[in-house]
């Protein structure tokens, strides 16, 4: 593995990513709690599939994913770090290719996913869920 940079904004990125139940996430599922809906965290979505989703609707097959700004390439803050540019790059790639990869995989099971990114406004997304979810669940 290359050497990392070790800035405390490097630092921070990272912890930030590796945390779960971030404040977003949490927030997220306050609102929906408050609108009424019910769902699980931290589920995988599918079986054999090694992917985890941040919050699961299971009835409606909807699956919802907080992206972290930085290792997921957000278009809104895509600062790439000086340093190790390439390494951080080829990661952020590779997170990127994973997370089409994962939402493919659901589309072909039938599952809808939703992706927030950590500097959305908790509320809104939670509105955009709840719609995508109530609207899944109408039998056709
Ligand atoms: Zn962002």
């Amino acid at each position: 593995m290359a050497p990392l940079e070790t800035t405390p904004t490097i630092r921070a990125r990272m912890s930030r990513q590796r945390s779960r139940d971030t404040d977003i996430e949490m927030a997220l599922r306050r609102s929906l709690h408050a609108a009424g809906l019910r769902y699980r965290v931290h589920r995988r979505p599918l079986k054999g599939v090694r992917r985890e989703a941040d919050i699961l609707f299971g009835p409606a097959r909807v699956a919802v994913f907080v992206d972290g700004c930085f290792w997921h390439g957000c278009p809104e803050h895509s600062t790439w770090p000086r340093n190790n540019a390439d390494f951080w790059r080829e990661k952020i790639e590779k997170n990127r290719a994973r997370d089409r990869d994962t939402d493919s995989r659901l589309a072909e099971a039938g599952w809808a996913s939703v992706r927030v990114w950590e500097h959305e406004a908790a509320a809104a997304a939670a509105e955009r869920i709840s719609v995508l979810v109530r609207d899944r669940r109408r039998p056709a």
